[in-house]
């Protein structure tokens, strides 16, 4: 059959995405390759395609179990049949699958690459012809990557040793030349069999925000309430506080990290990928393996460790292909947790000055001017046209006026004597009942409590902007006094006025009632199946069935993303809504 035949009629796609016919035609030509492509450009398909047309197994290595589960699902619900084995199964049911693989019942094989090292399993495998290795996440296997797994490692070795030679196609989204010349190497691909179809996310939109970032946060979340989206977090007290503050603003928000149980975990989990919560506040823990389509925003909340990490957290927003957006909020001392992460690691002390170098480069990218879509491109060794969507493109940040604030605070400070730091400024500016202000009486202060809405991390974020604009001048040390500058006293007088620059807070995509209809039903048949609800379509297709509002099963079927198998399953129920 055709290839473009086979994947309109399984994955209702009808042409291919850059580099997968070439990945594909690799393959079955049984050769090794490995493809470069960015999050959402379709790798699961490079591997999914051929198993269709190989006689033998697709044997699938993957990272994490979580991902799995959910590619199998979505296999199974194209009428593919595959498996995965992994710890959260019983012997029995790992027996039950192995024998389907063994009869040649299954196409697909899920497995975790520390399972290859089992004795048992390889000894199993002797007796499945395996025609195909598909590595995914094949960036792990490099010492040089963001996310190196030992298990990876031995892949090689193993491999060697099956009786017959399966093909190998490694698959990665993140890969630095040097990461890239690893995997070749130890997957045995030759050089002229890398395709690399560029890093670039056309749909995402990145934007660095520096400045109050709880503010920026919270009403980003007002506005793209509708929204799905991940909140990154360094560390789990971060997630803890940041969680406490989304619950009380009433916002739909679940959170995730490695100190939380694992029933916990999932549940949250759960609760995310079924579109039962908006928002999930998480750690790095969570979200490799996290195949929902619908993430329209990533927001970091604290810089990464470096920009490997960062564009592949930031990739999980938009994998459906529509416009989403990928924030970094960023402050210099958030740097020193990151500092800290490495310091503290046992690694080798060449790969440590490694870290440190990645964690410089993600800082320059926060203060880069340049496009910030070309910056990664360039720090994955290619380049591009200036993306025109990024907040370094775009720079269309309002400038406001904060004259009356700045008068406020300068008038504090001269209030003060000129004798404190932005600490205790802060505290008598908010009104605070902290000991030192009745001591020195500054609670008699006319300036005392005048900013008492503002939060005290905002006030002494607005002191630091003044000081670093020249209005305020530090003395020197670890705890400046404040005095105010020759400037600071013409803002005063009201002769000179101040302003900010601050990151307009933008919404995503409007609603649609009738798209909302549909993803209703489409919420509907999830929960009766019990499965995500973007594995039955994304919204992508939804998108498309509002836009082209098909009549008729043929119709439907040229819809992207309706192939045969979910036609039967689900055409008649939505084109009952869409003849309405
Ligand atoms: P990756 O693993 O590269 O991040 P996926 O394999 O999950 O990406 O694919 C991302 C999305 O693109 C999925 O919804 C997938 O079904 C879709 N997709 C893959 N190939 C095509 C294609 N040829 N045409 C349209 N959509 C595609």
């Amino acid at each position: 059959m055709e290839l473009t035949t086979l994947l309109k009629e399984k994955f209702g796609y009808d042409e291919f995405r850059p580099g997968q016919t070439e990945i594909i035609q690799k393959i079955l030509d049984h050769q090794n390759v490995l493809g470069i492509m960015p999050t959402g450009g379709g790798k699961s398909v490079c591997y999914q395609l051929p198993a269709l047309v190989l006689e033998g197994l697709t044997l699938v290595i993957s990272p994490l179990i979580s991902l799995m589960k959910d590619q199998v699902d979505a296999l199974n619900e194209m009428g593919i049949p595959a498996a995965f084995i992994n710890s959260s199964l019983t012997m029995p049911e790992i027996n039950d699958r192995l024998r389907l693989a063994v009869d040649g019942k299954i196409k697909l094989l899920y497995v975790a690459p520390e399972r290859l090292e089992s004795y048992d399993f390889q000894q199993l495998l002797r007796h499945v012809p395996i025609e195909l290795l598909a590595v995914d996440e094949a960036h792990c296997i490099s010492q040089w990557g963001h996310d190196f797994r030992p298990s990876y490692l031995k892949l090689a070795d193993i491999i060697q040793q099956f009786d017959q030679q399966p093909s190998i196609v490694a698959l990665t989204a993140t890969a630095t030349p040097q990461v890239a010349e690893d995997i070749l190497q130890r997957l045995l691909i030759p050089k002229e069999n890398q395709v690399t179809t560029g890093f670039a996310r056309e749909n995402l939109a990145f934007q660095v925000v520096k400045e109050q970032k709880d503010t920026y946060l919270l009403e980003y979340l007002r506005v793209n309430q509708n929204q799905a989206g991940i909140v990154y977090a360094s560390t789990r007290k971060e997630v803890e506080r940041l969680y406490h503050l989304l619950k009380s603003k009433n916002i739909s928000v679940g959170k995730y990290h490695g100190g939380m149980g694992e029933q916990e975990r999932s549940k949250n989990q759960e609760d995310f990928l079924f579109d039962r919560i908006q928002v999930m506040v998480a750690t790095n823990a969570f979200g490799m393996g996290i195949n929902k389509s619908n993430v329209r925003f990533v927001i970091h909340a604290q810089v990464p460790g470096n920009l490997e990490s960062y564009y592949q957290e930031a990739g999980r927003a938009g994998r459906d292909g529509l416009p989403s957006e990928a924030i970094l909020l960023f402050a210099p001392h958030d740097l020193q947790i990151q500092q800290f992460f490495i310091d503290q690691s046992e690694m080798a002390i060449d790969y440590k000055q490694n870290e440190y170098l990645k964690l410089r480069e993600m800082s320059q990218y926060a203060h880069s001017q340049m496009c910030l879509q070309r910056y990664i491109l360039r720090y994955f060794g290619e380049d591009g046209p200036d993306c025109g969507r990024c907040s370094n493109c775009l720079d269309d940040r309002e400038v406001i006026d904060i004259t009356i604030e700045a008068q406020k605070v300068l008038s504090c400070v001269k209030r003060m004597g000129e004798r404190f730091g932005k600490s205790l400024i802060g505290k008598v500016l908010t009104g605070s009942k902290d000991q030192k202000i009745s001591q020195w009486h500054f609670d008699e202060l006319p300036t005392y409590g005048l900013m008492k809405d503002w939060s005290q991390k905002e006030v002494t974020q607005l002191i630091d902007y003044l000081t670093a604009s020249g209005f305020l001048t530090p003395t020197e040390g670890q705890f400046p006094l404040l005095k105010i500058a020759p400037t600071g006293i013409e803002v005063l007088l009201g002769k000179r006025t101040v302003t900010r620059k601050q990151a307009p807070v933008r919404t995503i995509v409007k609603d649609d009632a009738l798209f909302e209809e549909l993803r209703a039903l489409r919420s509907e048949l999830a929960q009766e199946q019990n499965m995500p609800p973007y594995v039955i379509f994304s919204d992508k297709t939804l998108q498309e069935l509002v836009e082209k509002q098909p009549q008729t099963t043929l119709e439907f079927l040229q819809i992207k993303g309706v192939g045969q198998s979910k036609l039967e399953k689900y055409g008649a129920a939505f084109l009952e809504i869409l003849k309405k």
